[in-house]
């Protein structure tokens, strides 16, 4: 399985920066969890190949890149991009996404080759099939609803736990998974935010540690993603201190092959 969080930020010299900003894996280059970076970050490859959208909960960061995406392959797909979502992410996309004023409403427009933008509704706990991925939405402790996800393919399986704060049925989830080989979970803020961190529901140092408590980290490697960018160094400083088994920090662009 390849699994690539896409860039959202660029450095003076137009490398890649570290700071993330806006959220998306793609993962074998064919689907993405998020698309807050989607339009942005993709290469034109993925641009021709990501034609599925699993979106985690409707907040900014994780749906930015949507609409521009869709607008930039509006003209020539040649079937429907799937946007996968809960019902009621679905609702709040059409009532403030794509209503007209903010972005068109490309669920009733067509191209020459037909529909260019399709809903396929979730449900939590239960597990769809796209391509060769079978995914499970697991309902986490955020804006509600706001799902993490275990995806497989081919017997390789990861957790991306999304925005969360602290969760019992993820850990569960991916627990009851047969080696999950990687777990990508969020830490957006320090330790001394953790208030700020409790009421936006999000993850310091010392509340990941206690999540990870719930897992057994053996045998699966933990990157940390999700940073909010002014904090990084510090959440970093802040985890690296913790001595965590088999933490990392996710590299922001690398194609990780898992
Ligand atoms: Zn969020």
């Amino acid at each position: 399985m390849r699994v690539q969080i896409l860039p959202s930020s660029f450095s003076g010299d137009a490398d890649v920066s570290q700071q993330q900003r806006l959220t998306t894996f793609v993962v074998n280059d064919a689907v993405a969890f998020d698309a807050g970076s989607l339009a942005f970050g993709c290469d034109d490859r993925q641009r021709s190949s990501v034609r599925d959208i699993v979106i985690s909960h409707t907040h900014l960061d994780h749906i930015a890149g949507l609409p521009i995406f869709i607008d930039d392959l509006f003209a020539t797909v040649e079937g429907p991009i799937r946007v996968h979502a809960a019902r009621e992410m679905i609702d709040v996309l059409e009532e403030h996404v794509f209503n007209w004023k903010v972005y068109p409403r490309f669920s009733e427009l067509s191209n020459k080759n037909g529909k260019v933008l399709e809903y396929v509704e979730y449900e939590f706990g239960r597990t769809f099939k796209i391509g060769t991925l079978l995914t499970t939405a697991i309902e986490v402790d955020h804006l509600p609803p706001s799902a993490g996800f275990i995806v497989s393919d081919s017997g390789t399986a990861i957790g991306i736990s999304g925005d969360t704060s602290q969760t019992d049925e993820f850990w569960t989830a991916v627990s009851a998974v047969e080696g999950p080989a990687a777990i990508f979970v969020e830490c957006a803020f320090p330790d001394e935010f953790s208030e700020l961190a409790k009421v936006s529901h999000h993850l310091t140092p010392r509340s990941l540690a206690a999540e990870l408590s719930k897992f057994d980290t053996r045998h699966s490697t933990v990157y940390v993603s999700n940073i909010k960018a002014m904090y990084r160094q510090t959440v970093i400083e802040e985890l690296m201190a913790l001595g965590i088994k088999n933490l990392k920090i996710a590299e922001i662009g690398k194609v990780y092959e898992i």
